[in-house]
């Protein structure tokens, strides 16, 4: 066993977004804190690589300004932020229809109104629940007894076949599951945000945000490459080793280390997803827009170099598609014939650039789903991540936010 490191208040085990939030909280309020990182660098699910000029982050993900903790804790400007247009679009057997907030794109009201997308009672419907989700104060849309999606949009009105154009499509790609069995409440924060923020990039990548969450730490905050193998009665112990003493430990680790390191802890399930990025000679778009699948061969896709031009060098467009599920024999090529339909182009020149799949990328959500739970595990051990509230980045940020208060309450007691 080698050394101890010297004892901390608060050692936070896992450098993604949840851990940086929790030490920067307890850092704040004077508590001597180490953050330790099995990884080669700080985000967890919120990382990009370079591969050849292209940014590619695991897995396609995107940053919402609209985020409580994220308006409170990021300095926006700094990430330089590329908008999606609002909205996306559905690629249905009949066509191509777009589907846009008329509040901020008003050119979009004929389209809106042609009734190719909805007929007046869906539209009705839309306007009403669209209205309520982002004018109500979030604590009335917190206390509404929850159930699944489908049901509430059956109970707001929307017909079968306007739900199976336009929600299930959109719904399945933000929660990573396609039969709209996710938490009707967490639904309506999503829907809210949606309607009140902007859905963009950061121009380095998503990997940008974690990273701008480390730089506020104390330099030597965080330790890299350091991965925790146990808890013991006075910290942890890491891989290599090594003891790290402290008075308090938070598993900041994601869904991967909890069961060793608090099996006490009961996880929900976790969606799997796939991302394929490949290489198109053009934009097949040319617009910074998400386009959905009626018939769900894949859950969105996008041109990511439309969205940020930085992510693919000159010359080259950056498509990013992503599936429910691992990769598969033949699962590109019939992805490839789904996308060269939906973008109305040929894909012979495409190039596969690299897959990605995320094993543990979003918490299932099933309702009854309270938003935040406590992060309290046993004296001294705490819990928190996406797992513990929703699976978002406001989730994750909120979880660290909320052990680092009880922490503290702990503590001082
Ligand atoms: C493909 C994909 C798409 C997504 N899309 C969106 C989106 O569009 N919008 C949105 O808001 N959210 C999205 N999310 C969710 C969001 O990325 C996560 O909710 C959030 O990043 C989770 O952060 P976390 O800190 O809870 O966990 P993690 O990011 O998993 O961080 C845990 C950290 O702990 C480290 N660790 C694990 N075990 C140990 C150990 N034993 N010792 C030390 N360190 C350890 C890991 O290396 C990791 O760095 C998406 C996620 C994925 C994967």
């Amino acid at each position: 066993m080698s050394a101890p490191l010297d004892a901390t208040d608060v050692l936070v085990v896992g450098a993604g977004v949840a851990g940086l939030a929790c030490a920067r909280d307890l850092l704040a309020a004077g508590v001597g804190v180490r953050v330790v990182e099995a990884g080669d660098a700080v985000g967890g699910r919120m990382r990009s690589d370079r591969i050849g000029g292209f940014v590619v982050d695991r897995g396609f993900q995107v940053f919402n300004t609209a985020y409580p903790q994220v308006r409170r804790r990021l300095d926006l400007k700094g990430l330089r932020l590329r908008p999606f247009t609002p909205g996306f679009l559905v690629h249905t057997p009949n066509g191509r229809l777009g589907f846009s907030d008329p509040t901020r794109r008003p050119r979009t009201l004929p389209e809106l109104l042609s009734g190719r997308l909805a007929g007046p009672r869906d539209l009705a419907a839309l306007g009403l629940l669209s209205a309520r989700d982002m004018l109500l104060p979030p604590g009335r849309l917190k206390r509404r007894p929850d159930t699944t999606a489908r049901t509430a949009f059956a109970d707001a009105g929307f017909s079968e076949a306007f739900v199976e154009r336009l929600f299930r499509p959109f719904v399945s790609g933000v929660f990573l599951e396609d039969e709209l069995e996710t938490s009707a409440r967490v639904f309506h924060m999503v829907w809210r945000s949606m309607l009140r923020g902007t859905i963009c990039l950061p121009t380095e990548g998503i990997g940008a945000v974690p990273q701008a969450l480390a730089a506020a730490l104390p330099r030597d905050t965080v330790r890299l490459e350091t991965a925790v193998a146990s808890l013991t009665g006075d910290g942890a112990l890491t891989a290599a080793g090594q003891e790290i003493p402290a008075r308090a430990v938070v598993v900041a680790t994601g869904p991967g280390s909890v069961p060793t390191l608090l099996p006490e802890v009961a996880l929900p399930a976790y969606r799997i997803v796939t991302t394929y990025y490949h290489v198109a000679p053009r934009s097949p778009l040319g617009e910074p827009t998400l386009l959905t699948d009626t018939r769900r061969r894949f859950l969105n896709t996008c041109v990511l170099s439309d969205v940020v031009s930085s992510y693919a060098p000159p010359g080259h467009a950056l498509v990013a598609t992503s599936v429910l599920g691992r990769d598969g024999q033949d699962r590109e090529r019939e992805l490839r014939a789904a996308l060269g339909e939906a973008y109305g182009t040929g894909t012979d020149g495409w190039d596969l650039l690299t897959v990605r799949t995320i094993e543990d990328a979003l918490p299932a959500m099933a309702p009854p789903h309270p938003l935040t739970r406590t992060t309290r595990a046993a004296p001294g051990r705490y819990v928190c991540g996406d797992h513990r509230a929703t699976g978002s980045v406001q989730g994750a940020l909120a979880s660290g936010a909320r052990a680092a208060r009880e922490v503290l309450r702990d503590l001082r007691r």
